[in-house]
């Protein structure tokens, strides 16, 4: 695989300040693909005031100009999306098709719909005898995980380049090599110099010196909810915007006029997707007692039909996290009944498709985001318990209900504690805002609620209108 030795700052690929590499794993065979420069505290800050020097300007370029640049990014994204699923499937795992169809076409479709948003969005308004303006909140520090590497990057790049950002990204380390082809493309669509910056490095090092950069306005975190705190603490004391998407435990509630079959069936593929790597994973199934056997038999069917081809998890350490999860589920008294602990395969940082039955709200593996291919199913008595268990987590970032009809599937899922119900199997949308109740963040991404993240307000009165 193509790494660069350098970092991407001032619009050009530059020497990194020290001379430490981080090894690029391929979690499939464990080989090392690449190896991508460790940034320190310097690289993050010529990456910062390269973004300030640009601001000024990119604030200030007509929105028709900052969407004719995010449309050639897409159009960069699409040319080049084979070479890019390839990369994100190398250092990630996911299956190829996998990659292609989500791990790039998810955000070409984000790109795209912000070189619209960019074009179309109201910047300014006039109420009463105001005009009451939408400006850019300044220099971003987005910092990304590794489960949907380019989503996560245009998620947060796109949203904030509409704007009028800048931007330094620091990419998770498991991942580098998708992010260099980010700043390769955003090279290619003529973005000016500095206005898109790429550090790569560790978290603790390179993520916590952008975030705690004076110079940086807004940080944007995606990642786990243990770092966003410390993240959120920062921010709140230097009073600097943040935007946190963490973790999750979302219920994917089966009402009992539901279509069992159906309900289960997209319930456990959701979960396997990605090899459980997904913030918004519907990884609590909660089923009524009287249809609970039928549904832990045809999901335990399900799981078993994945077998290994869902694709390794990201590294050893997260193999191992999955594994620990699936031990404490049998020694809290969960009923395996598809999976198990063993990895499927000698090389490669694979996890069984496992699904566990007669899992109470108050087990760990209820609780807590194992984030791998780990589903549990858990029986209610009536919609109030589903409602109970459905909302008894710290977590509130997504869900799904399925019920006879949308009129009853809605009823329920306003009363859900989460930032995304999908009814009835509804299509996850690009343009709808995704995004955390409760431990699960704060702020929200995509469309036009993720683009005003990225804006600040100022309103300008008049005597006489
Ligand atoms: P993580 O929080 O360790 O890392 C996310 C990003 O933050 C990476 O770029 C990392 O380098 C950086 N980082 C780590 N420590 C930092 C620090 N002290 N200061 C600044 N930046 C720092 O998460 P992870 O290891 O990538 O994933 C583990 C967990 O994250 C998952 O189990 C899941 O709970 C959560 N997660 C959530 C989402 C989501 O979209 N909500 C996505 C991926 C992962």
């Amino acid at each position: 695989m193509k790494a660069h030795d350098g970092m991407y700052i001032d619009g050009a690929w530059r020497p990194a300040v020290g001379a430490d590499t981080i090894e690029v794993v391929n979690p499939a065979d464990e080989q090392v693909i690449g190896r991508i420069p460790a940034g320190t505290a310097e690289d993050v800050d010529a990456a910062v005031r390269a973004a300030r020097a640009a601001f000024p300007d990119w604030a200030a370029t007509a929105p028709a100009e900052r969407a004719a640049r995010l449309a050639a990014l897409r159009d960069v994204l699409v040319a080049r999306k084979d070479e890019i699923a390839e990369t994100v499937t190398a250092e990630l795992g996911s299956p190829l098709p996998f990659s292609q169809n989500v791990q790039v076409g998810l955000p070409i479709a984000v790109a795209g719909s912000y070189a619209e948003l960019a074009a179309t969005y109201s910047f300014e308004e006039k109420v009463g005898n105001s005009t009451v303006y939408q400006e850019p909140v300044g220099v971003v520090g987005a910092i990304t995980p590794w489960n949907y590497p380019l989503h996560q990057i245009v998620a947060k790049v796109a949203p904030a380049l509409a704007a009028g950002c800048t931007v330094v990204l620091k990419p998770a380390e498991d991942t580098p090599l998708t992010a260099q082809l980010f700043a390769e493309a955003a090279h290619e669509a003529g973005l000016p110099a500095g206005v898109f910056n790429l550090v790569t490095g560790l978290g603790p090092v390179a993520g916590q010196a952008l975030a705690e950069h004076p110079g940086v306005d807004l940080v944007s975190f995606t990642g786990s909810t243990a770092v966003g705190r410390r993240i959120g603490a920062t921010a709140g004391a230097a009073v600097k915007k943040v935007a946190l998407e963490l973790g999750g435990k979302s219920a994917n509630v089966i009402l009992p006029s539901a279509d069992l079959a159906k309900a289960v069936n997209v319930g456990v593929a959701n979960v396997m997707s990605n090899s459980g790597q997904t913030c918004s994973a519907w990884t609590r199934m909660l089923v009524h007692r009287e249809r609970y056997e039928e549904a832990v038999e045809l999901a335990a069917t399900a799981a078993t039909k994945y077998g290994d081809r869902i694709g390794p998890v990201v590294n050893a350490g997260q193999q191992a996290r999955v594994r620990g999860y699936i031990e404490k589920g049998l020694a809290e008294g969960a009923r395996l009944v598809a999976g198990g602990p063993e990895s499927p395969r000698e090389r490669g940082y694979y996890v069984q498709p496992t699904v566990f039955a007669d899992v109470t709200p108050e087990m760990t593996i209820a609780q807590e985001e194992i984030f791998g291919p780990v589903l549990a199913i858990l029986p209610y008595e009536d919609e109030q318990d589903a409602l109970r268990i459905a909302n008894g987590t710290v977590y509130g970032l997504a869900g799904a209900v399925w019920a006879g009809d949308d009129t009853e599937a809605v009823a329920f899922a306003r009363r859900m504690e989460t930032g995304q119900v999908d009814i009835n199997g509804g299509r996850f949308n690009p343009r709808a805002p995704f995004g955390g109740y409760k431990q699960s963040g704060v702020g929200r991404e995509l469309g036009a609620h993720g683009l005003a993240e990225y804006l600040q307000t100022k309103s300008l009165q008049f005597q006489e209108r």
